[in-house]
This record gives structure tokens, C-alpha cells and sequence, in this order.
């Protein structure tokens, strides 16, 4: 598997990073993990096309994650020919309804009458295949239907923890996986309820077993600490720090 960050910022404006997308190359699909805004930009910078992507998985509805996932639809519909390719997009209970609620918003603008399109409901707990990956889901603690995501195709595994704070359920889910992609807010010693800071990520990584740890979604506080050292005041492992098109390959380690 192949991980490309597309966009490790926030809802702060940003020269260097972009709200939250990431690009995974997996068990021969191209999946893309949230769809904040700049994704499609993202993906051109990062060689891929939006029109690629097989399979779109979202960890919550917040705006940071899911601002162009109408550019999306609407470039599919008509820019500069309608897509062909099949399209999956999946999230929790909340995503559907807020993707119902997009329908009705933009009408026929995201319809989709080139392409075939599925949208799938899931619950924490629940799981799906895709091709050659299986895709888990567990909730995460930050709104609401917040889900965590785990990807094992390619005898590797992925945990995505999309916005959170310190739960066992994410733990669960990413126990033994080959990376853990972590978000990391804010810098320890602040309170940031939903979210989390780089002791309490290497955390999660520390309990969970996780292999590598890849800190991501960045406030800029969080950025004028030591990001690491704070990381490894619980966490031992290999540990990476995003930035946007930073390309990881995933591999099954030990
Ligand atoms: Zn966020
Ligand atoms: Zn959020």
C-alpha cells in the first residue's frame, strides 16, 4: 500500500497545508480517506486524478473533511467529460444523511448519470470489502457518528483516526497495524476536547501496538512545539510528521 497525505492541516487558513485528505493506493484501488478542500488539487500534485478514485471513505462530516466532496461530484458530472469509472463512498449513519442532505442542496449538479454510485452506510464495528481490501470501522470520540477506519489489503493494515480524542474503541482498532495515521491537534498541556495532542497520540499508538506512528491535521500551536519529543514521551516506535504529499509505503512490519 502506498499512503499520500493531501492535506495534513486544519480549519486554519494555510500556505503549506490543506484540510484533511489523504490518497491510499490499495489491493489495486485507488481510495481516497476524507475530502476537505484542495483535494482535487492535491491529488493532480500527487499524480493521481480525481476522477481515479474508486472508493471514498469519510471519518466525520465537519467541513474540514468534506468541503470539496461537492467539487467533486460536480467535476465527475461535467468537467471536462462526464466520469465513467464506478464510485463507492462510504461513512457513518450521519454521513449518509448528510450526503442526502448534498443531494438535495445540488440536485442534478452531483447526480451521477455517467457513472455508477453507491454509498454505503458504516456502523461502528461494521466492516466492508472492496476489491482487494477490507475496510473496518470503530467510533471515534470527537462528534457524534465520528468514525476511525483500519484498511488491510497487501498482508498490511492502515488505521486512519480521522478527528478524536483518547477512546479505547480507536485502540482497538488499530491494534498491530503497520501505521497508525494520527491526528494531533494540539500541543500537550492544552485542553482540546475532540481532539488530540502528541503524548496522548503516541498513546494510542503505544497501547494499540501499533508498528509507526504518522502524526497528522496540525493546528499551528501545534507546530511551534516539538511535536516529536512530546510523541515520544509515550511512544518508542518509528514516528513520522505529515506534511502535504509526504508519500509513506505501507508494509507489513515484524
Ligand atoms: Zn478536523
Ligand atoms: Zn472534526
Amino acid at each position: 500500500m502506498r499512503l499520500t497525505v493531501l492535506g495534513s492541516g486544519t480549519i486554519v487558513p494555510s500556505l503549506s497545508r490543506q484540510p484533511s485528505a489523504y490518497l491510499l493506493e490499495a489491493g489495486g484501488l485507488k481510495i481516497l480517506f476524507d475530502c476537505g478542500s484542495g483535494s482535487l488539487r492535491r491529488l493532480l500534485e500527487a499524480g493521481a486524478h480525481p476522477d481515479d478514485i474508486d472508493l471514498m471513505l469519510f471519518s466525520h462530516t465537519h467541513i474540514d473533511h468534506t468541503s470539496e466532496l461537492p467539487l467533486f461530484l460536480f467535476s465527475a458530472r461535467y468537467a471536462p467529460q462526464a466520469r465513467r469509472r464506478a464510485l463507492r463512498i462510504a461513512g457513518s449513519a450521519g454521513f449518509v444523511e448528510f450526503f442526502a442532505a448534498l443531494e438535495r442542496l445540488y440536485g442534478d449538479g452531483i447526480s451521477a448519470p455517467s457513472y455508477q454510485r453507491q454509498v454505503d452506510a458504516l456502523a461502528d464495528g461494521g466492516e466492508m470489502r472492496a476489491g482487494g481490501v477490507r475496510i473496518r470501522a470503530a467510533a471515534a470520540r470527537h462528534i457524534p457518528s465520528s468514525l476511525a477506519l483500519r484498511i488491510e489489503a497487501e498482508g498490511a493494515s492502515l488505521v486512519y483516526t480521522g478527528d478524536t480524542e483518547y477512546c479505547e474503541s480507536v485502540v482497538d482498532l488499530a491494534r498491530d497495524c503497520d501505521l497508525l495515521l494520527c491526528e494531533c491537534s494540539f500541543p500537550d498541556g492544552t485542553s482540546c476536547p475532540g481532539h488530540l495532542t502528541p503524548s496522548q497520540a503516541g498513546r494510542i499508538a503505544a497501547e494499540a501496538g501499533a508498528r509507526r506512528l504518522l502524526l497528522t491535521h496540525f493546528y499551528p500551536a501545534c507546530e511551534e512545539v516539538d511535536r516529536a519529543a512530546q510523541a515520544r514521551r509515550t511512544y518508542s516506535g518509528e514516528l513520522l510528521l505529515a506534511e502535504d504529499l509526504l508519500q509513506v509505503s505501507v508494509e507489513k512490519v515484524g
